[in-house]
């Protein structure tokens, strides 16, 4: 057979159809998890991954994921390696990643929010315990943290005080 001449282009292409299998609408790419692809000799591959959090359990889960989908286009060498550092941040979610957890009913991570004055002191005292999140079923900002973990850990639970349904927030790291 001859050698599979792939691209990084195409590879993150493909990896952007690997879903996250903690929240399959969103993918690893839109997640801002993967940090380089790189080509060596056009048939193999080294995919480099920064965890949501040291020691996700979804990461393994992920690693084979990636490998699954690049075996399957013919790349005969995967090598999936994992940088701690610089560690991962919300920062790093694509819009359009937020825009699909948004659709999927899980609040994205909350934007940095700027207030000035007695205010600010007084919010920012609240945000250290639990920031303000937008419900993502009405957009509602009255909104409470019933529980710090959710369905994984990497989310919590909140509550809307307006519509009154439960939902995931995607945490901050
Ligand atoms: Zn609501």
């Amino acid at each position: 057979m001859n050698a599979l001449l792939v691209d990084e282009a195409t590879v993150w292409s493909w990896l952007a159809e690997v879903p996250d299998p903690e929240i399959p609408v969103i993918s690893v790419v839109d997640l801002g998890i993967v940090r380089g692809v790189a080509v060596q000799g056009g048939d193999a591959v080294t995919v480099t991954i920064t965890p949501t959090y040291s020691g996700c359990p979804a990461m393994q889960v992920i690693e084979s994921a990636v490998r699954e989908a690049l075996h399957r286009r013919g790349v005969e060498h995967v090598h999936v390696a994992t940088r701690l550092s610089p560690a991962w941040t919300t920062d790093w979610m694509s819009e359009s990643g937020k825009a699909k957890l948004t659709g999927y009913g899980i609040a994205p991570p909350a934007q940095t929010v700027q207030l000035h004055g007695s205010l600010a002191a007084a919010v920012a005292r609240r945000a250290s315990l639990a920031p303000t999140v937008a419900c993502p079923h009405c957009g509602s900002t009255h909104t409470e943290m019933t529980s710090q973990f959710g369905s994984t850990p990497c989310k919590a639970l909140y509550r809307c005080l307006a519509c009154r349904e439960p939902f995931d927030y995607f945490k901050c790291h």
